[in-house]
């Protein structure tokens, strides 16, 4: 049998509410061409991203129910902690209400000026909060991450040769932290091999740096290591996901992604002295360690998620309609990043629309004409989001100009899935007719959220 089902069935379902192209055309005109300016009710198929957007099993959801609100010893505390001990042999658990809030108050410890911050790829949030630190964040992504159209099996790995050199020339005393991401999110959900993950923190030990893990993806990482890496294939899932955090100091979670809850997120870690530092500052800006900034009912949903997000049925599908979907885009000659990643899918918005110059900024134009055309949101991961400007005011434009579409866990069907390959190959085909965009209104940063747009004539 050659067919990979959807490892579930569905209970609960929610409707898409269908609109026309013309309706669309007028929607996408009042929301000025910004697709996070578009009402969700307005969009049908929403690839925007797969952080907080996971349909939660029957088993969460009984979980909810059974939520603790105790302000202090709550049971969901203590399952929710179990639950992480048991999974990344971790000891000491700290909820916080997402990703970014375990980020702040790691960065506010150990960050502040002359530091510096070495990784793969820091999530933009991870980077944020290291920059607001006063510290520095420095990206050492290996030289296959660095083509998003030549395939590698493992192009999340950091440069170990690079990592060498840069503590040598910033000195080790300076480095309070080395960050693994897992998978490299930024770098379009590649993974990072075991192999690798082990030499940095061989490269870490002998300089007396402590290595997290950005753990957000971390079993679909996992699942890549068990298919492309050498002697994991009979390993199963629980036992490669122990192995990876056996070489970690700590980490960071986002529980939107790997735990199919739609808020919430934890530090974890070895070094009592900081993680009492961290509960400090957890109780003024989160709450009581032992609910963070969640509910009981969160806390017990996270739990039941990061056990099933082990399943290898799941992983297999999750990672098989991601495959899928590039697959049919590359028969069809659609410009798109090789391999697929784990989680999302990335157009190349410069090839696809070779005729719209970066100061027209093609990426947007494209996610523009998916949502027209087929009521598909997606957003711009290019000079938009990552463009600056010159004294001249004349644009800087991003390495690259691409179109994320993120892919919801356990929400569309392969019938979506296929849907989503036919609306984007028809866009391919018609391209030449899509027109480039002008910035009206702009934020002085972040400014890809609110940004006002309009057609160039
Ligand atoms: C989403 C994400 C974060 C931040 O988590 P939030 O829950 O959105 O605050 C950090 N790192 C990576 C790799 C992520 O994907």
């Amino acid at each position: 049998m050659q067919t990979i089902i959807e490892p579930f069935r569905i209970k609960s379902v929610e409707p898409i509410y269908f609109n026309t192209r013309e309706e669309r055309i007028t929607i996408l005109e009042k929301a000025f061409y910004n697709p996070f300016l578009v009402h969700a009710n307005a969009v049908l198929i929403d690839l925007l991203t797969d952080s907080g957007t996971s349909a939660m099993s029957s088993h969460q959801w009984a979980g909810i129910m059974q939520g603790d609100e105790s302000y202090a010893g709550s049971t969901s505390y203590f399952r929710f902690e179990e639950t992480i001990q048991r999974i990344t042999g971790l000891p000491l658990v700290i909820p916080t209400h997402q990703g970014r809030a375990a980020e702040k108050i790691l960065f506010s410890i150990l960050g502040g000026k002359g530091k510096y911050f070495l990784s793969n790829t820091l999530f933009d949030t991870t980077r944020a909060n290291i920059e607001y630190s006063g510290a520095e964040g420095v990206d050492l992504v290996c030289e296959e991450g660095k083509h998003p159209s030549i395939p590698a099996p493992f192009k999340g790995n950091m440069d170990t040769g690079a990592l060498k050199k840069c503590i040598a020339e910033k000195g080790a005393a300076n480095i309070p932290l080395c960050i693994i991401t897992v998978t490299n999110n930024s770098g379009g959900g590649q993974p990072v091999s075991m192999q690798n993950i082990r030499e940095v923190k061989a490269i870490c030990e002998a300089n007396n740096i402590p290595m997290f893990i950005d753990a957000c993806r971390f079993a679909e990482n996992a699942y890549f290591i068990k298919l492309r890496e050498e002697g994991y294939r009979h390993t199963a899932i629980p036992d490669i996901v122990k192995e990876l955090f056996s070489y970690a100091d700590g980490c960071t979670m986002s529980a939107k992604k790997d735990a199919f809850a739609n808020i919430g997120g934890f530090l974890a870690m070895h070094d009592e002295k900081l993680a009492q530092l961290c509960r400090n500052m957890l109780i003024m800006t989160e709450g009581f360690p032992t609910y963070g900034g969640l509910a009981g009912r969160d806390l017990e949903a996270i739990a039941i998620g990061l056990t099933e997000v082990m399943d290898e049925h799941y992983l297999q599908y999750r990672i098989r309609s991601i495959e899928y979907l590039t697959n049919h885009l590359i028969a069809a000659g659609v410009p798109v990043m090789q391999p697929a990643g784990g989680h999302a899918i990335y157009l190349d918005a410069k090839e696809f629309l070779s005729h719209v110059p970066v100061e027209q900024y093609p990426g947007q134009a494209l996610v523009g004409a998916l949502y027209i055309h087929g009521g598909i949101r997606g957003v711009e991961i290019g000079s938009l989001m990552f463009g600056k400007y010159d004294a001249d005011q004349k644009l800087i434009p991003a390495p690259l100009e691409l179109v994320r579409l993120a892919i919801p866990r356990r929400v569309y069907t392969q019938s979506h899935i296929d849907y989503v390959a036919e609306v984007i190959i028809e866009v391919y085909h018609q391209r030449d007719a899509i027109k480039g965009l002008t910035i009206i209104e702009e934020a002085p940063m972040l400014r890809h959220f609110t940004a006002k747009l309009k057609p160039v004539d």
